[in-house]
């Protein structure tokens, strides 16, 4: 057998990447399959062997423009040749003021101090320690715990773990390390059900026996995330806002996911008008171009902190407001704003709606649902992961399940065709399911 030195290299680069390499929650010495990619354009992966994926999951909810779209790549590269780092510490640049001016215009009300950190779980440590240092210089430091709701996903770090759903979040796992936080039940009631107000109760009891020791509310807004792929209803998250007003609790709203139209609307929380005193932003920021993460808070949050001691907030990344993320991300964001994507997100929930439809039919699949640019295919039974993705991949889509959820969540730019193509496939994938 002959092989061009193509293959022969990428058969090296597969070598190395399956003797060295961690992905994503992965064993060192059982990796699962990885595809190469050598490139991509638009909503196509490139692979090295030639073959095009259509990419349904926008790299984690980030590539909202598609891939290596002119504008944004031509920024960056302005950028590079200009200022590609310099330190945060007594120097400001051009870059972090433009991104910040953005923010602070598009974020619901009030949220007008912006902290600028690497990526999202550090964006939630950062709200959670600006919540901590709040009530610290307020006189009530014994106010340093959190309240969360199940099922809902923060990230990977300490503290960021500790809010996460305690059973995927592995929460045994880390026992006498991992600070130890409230849950409240999951909201049952769905984005377009009838409000049912017991769907409250679990969390209004314990905001009401426990605010004396709790800090702030930390939670995502109308979509639950990587912990479930859930859309709960508005009136929940209008309720927790009240009790949170009511019993002296900050809220923190993790808009990491759904931030910069991802729902169908700009921030998830304006499904229910709703002002957090903290909103985290990481993902989609940059339009999936390079890790960045924001925090917002409130001028009366930025107060408090600084009337405190020691004064200052304590935290100041090496790479705080990197000029090359920063100017992609205002990039990204004027685009985001100068294009029709309501309109966009509109197209594709509708596309997703119809094109996922007949696996409501189906025996094995608990629920379909979409809301926004998301559409999710839930199953009875958790999927074989390697045996899954090779199914898709011969169908020519990038979609990567986890547990029991099939979900795409596509660039905002991905055409009709595409989509139909990437429903279609779902639904032959998820039909295959059956027969096991
Ligand atoms: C992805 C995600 C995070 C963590 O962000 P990373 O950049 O992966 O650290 C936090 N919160 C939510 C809601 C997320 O979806």
């Amino acid at each position: 057998m002959t092989s061009s030195p193509e293959q022969l290299c990428s058969d090296d680069l597969l070598d190395f990447d399956r003797s060295h390499l961690w992905h994503p929650y992965t064993s060192i010495d059982h990796p699962l399959p990885v595809y190469p990619v050598a490139s991509a354009d638009g909503v196509r992966l490139r692979l090295r062997d030639g073959r095009e994926l259509i990419d349904g999951m926008a790299s984690w909810w980030s590539v909202i423009h598609g891939y290596n779209h002119p504008v944004l790549t031509r920024a960056l590269q302005d950028q590079a040749g200009k200022l590609a780092h310099v330190m945060f510490g007594g120097l400001t640049h051009e870059p972090a003021v433009e991104l910040g001016r953005l923010l602070v215009q598009l974020a619901p009300v009030g949220l007008d101090r912006v902290f600028f950190c690497d990526s999202g779980s550090v964006a939630v440590e950062v709200a959670m320690k600006m919540a901590v240092q709040y009530w610290h210089a307020l006189g009530r430091p014994e106010k340093n715990r959190f309240l969360t709701i199940k099922s809902g996903y923060h990230g990977d770090t300490f503290h960021a773990m500790s809010v996460c759903d305690p059973v995927t979040g592995m929460h045994q796992l880390y026992r006498g390390i991992l600070p130890e936080q409230f849950f409240a039940e999951r909201p049952e009631c769905g984005f377009y059900d009838t409000w049912n107000p017991r769907d409250i109760a679990s969390f209004s009891r314990l905001i009401v026996e426990q605010h004396d020791e709790i800090c702030a509310v930390i939670l995502e807004p109308i979509v639950q995330g990587a912990g479930g792929m859930r859309f709960y209803h508005p009136e929940y998250l209008r309720q927790v806002r009240r009790l949170c007003d009511e019993h002296g609790v900050l809220l923190i709203a993790d808009e990491i996911a759904t931030g910069f139209g991802r729902s169908g609307r700009f921030f998830a929380c304006e499904h229910a008008a709703v002002s957090p005193d903290i909103m985290c932003l990481g993902k989609a920021l940059t339009g999936g171009y390079m890790t960045l993460a924001a925090v917002l808070a409130t001028a009366e949050v930025g107060h408090v902190i600084s009337s405190g001691n020691p004064g200052v907030f304590m935290h100041g990344p090496t790479f705080m407001a990197n000029p090359l993320a920063c100017t992609v991300a205002a990039a990204s964001i004027r685009l985001l704003i100068e294009s029709d994507w309501q309109g966009q997100v509109r197209r594709i929930e509708q596309q997703l709606r119809q094109g996922l439809a007949p696996c409501r039919a189906m025996d094995h699949v608990q629920d379909v649902r979409t809301l926004g640019a998301i559409g999710v295919v839930e199953l009875q039974q958790p999927v074989v992961l390697a045996e899954i993705q090779q199914r898709f991949v011969e169908r020519g889509v990038w979609v990567r399940p986890f547990g029991r959820l099939v979900y795409v969540m596509p660039a905002y730019c991905m055409g009709d065709a595409d989509l139909h193509t990437l429903t279609s496939a779902i639904c032959q994938v998820v039909g295959m399911e059956a027969k096991k």
